[in-house]
């Protein structure tokens, strides 16, 4: 199978698997519809909205309404670590109709800190996951190198996350 940065599945009993160090994954579930998505966001997927990506597939693959979507933004590296110069930064502040202030930092001296998980945050509400059915845990690998993978952390050196989600084959709600 090719290598993808997001997979959606409608079937019980089929578990979507991501491999993640330091990026972001994006969990969606469809509880009308018993369909999941799951994506995997670096950067360059954040900054092109691939969680809005997986939210039109779900919609045009389930009729995923986005209203009805719950969203998790899981451990990753946080605001507090991710560093980037220049050029990063100004593709994030081509987001602009996200109001980018909100998720890029000016450090000075032409040092940048990108928050990905309000960036993400902001690409699901504009792709229309209401803002209360987004859960962002909040957890930055790169600060809990002692107990999560961080590719910046180690230098590269490193094993890997592994984020999983699957629909049960029971008949519940
Ligand atoms: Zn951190």
């Amino acid at each position: 199978m090719k290598s993808v940065d997001g997979l959606v599945t409608d079937s019980p009993g089929v578990t979507l698997v991501i491999h993640t160090a330091d990026c972001v994954p994006v969990f969606l579930i469809d509880p009308e519809h018993r369909a999941v998505g799951l994506t995997h966001a670096g950067w360059r997927g954040t900054a092109a909205r691939i969680g809005a990506a997986a939210v039109a597939a779900m919609a045009r693959e389930f009729g995923t309404r986005p209203g009805a979507l719950l969203a998790g933004i899981g451990p990753s590296i946080g605001p507090c670590c991710f560093e980037v110069d220049r050029p990063v930064r100004d593709v994030f502040a081509g987001l602009t109709d996200l109001d980018p202030k909100g998720f890029i930092r000016d450090d000075g001296g032409g040092k940048y800190h990108i928050d990905l998980w309000e960036s993400n945050r902001r690409i699901l509400m504009r792709a229309g996951v209401p803002e209360s059915s987004i859960a962002v845990a909040g957890i930055c690998t790169r600060c809990h190198a002692d107990r999560l993978f961080s590719h910046r952390a180690s230098g590269g050196r490193r094993g890997g996350l592994a984020a999983f989600l699957g629909i049960g084959e029971g008949a519940g709600a």
